[in-house]
């Protein structure tokens, strides 16, 4: 699944080509993804310009000056940029094309993703409205996080997994920046210290940073016709590692089941 690393990645990896471009067509060849693509975006966005390219948690926002697409890849999604008459495959169900000769398609075969369209303010729509902070913004930092765990009795790692306290940590990354922080996945949220929150926040950061970096080294991908998207798999310290060793300590990684996501620990290093 695109988590966030992946929908940043995509958005640096489509931007400079269709930043400041001409929108030409819109074609949509099925529109049932997990919410219907709205009729009428053809009528609509021919001839608009694309102004930005920007995102907010793992939804991409295409900016033109009578509104913006809100896009989000879902389980399986991806958005490639390649030559407008270039053969067009199974899973293809959107695609824009733009004057200079170039498209950006999004293929998608789950059909978990999802195109919508805001005339206004997309932050304002309302699956945005209420997400928290971003992770690498400073809005998110150890005080916040302290802040709002105090009292909370769901686990640190589901409660660092909530969209609303902050987005875009996912199931692997949770595991990672808990290791990394030396924090059991178990623990209730409203028992980690103020070192704790301070060691978290900064894992996180730190995590989510490696990701970002690693996938812009695969950034050429976005351009080849056949080229799978800048997914990647990071060197995992801990997740998916059940009794292999721990790197710090030797003990072997456990793993355990939290609201229904595997979770793996050292059950030395992390108390
Ligand atoms: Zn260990």
């Amino acid at each position: 699944m695109p988590e966030l690393p992946e929908v940043e990645t995509t958005r640096c990896g489509i931007a400079p080509f269709i930043e400041n471009n001409t929108i030409t067509k819109v074609i949509v060849r099925n529109r049932s993804l997990r919410w219907p693509i709205p009729t009428g975006l053809n009528a609509k966005l021919s001839q608009q310009k694309i102004l930005s390219v920007t995102r907010r948690a793992k939804y991409l926002l295409i900016e033109t000056d009578i509104g913006s697409l809100i896009i989000h890849l879902g389980m399986s999604g991806s958005l490639r940029i390649l030559s407008s008459n270039e053969a067009v495959e199974k899973h293809d169900h959107f695609e824009l094309q733009f004057k200079n000769g170039v498209s950006l398609r999004l293929r998608d075969p789950r059909r978990f993703g999802c195109v919508l369209w805001e005339k206004d303010d997309p932050q304002k729509h309302k699956l945005l409205i209420n997400l928290g902070p971003e992770p690498l913004d400073n809005v998110f930092n150890a005080e916040l996080l302290f802040e709002k765990s105090r009292k909370r009795k769901a686990t640190i790692k589901q409660f660092i997994m909530d969209a609303q306290i902050v987005v875009g940590v996912g199931n692997i990354y949770a595991s990672e920046s808990l290791f990394l922080a030396g924090i059991r996945p178990t623990r209730p949220a409203g028992k980690i210290t103020k070192q704790n929150a301070k060691d978290l926040t900064a894992a996180i950061k730190k995590i989510l940073k490696q990701a970002i970096k690693q996938g812009g080294t695969t950034l050429k991908d976005f351009r080849s016709s056949d080229g799978k998207p800048g997914y990647f798999q990071q060197k995992l310290k801990v997740y998916d590692r059940k009794n292999e060793p721990c790197i710090k300590c030797n003990k072997p990684i456990k793993q355990i089941t939290l609201g229904q996501r595997s979770s793996f620990y050292c059950p030395l290093c992390q108390k």
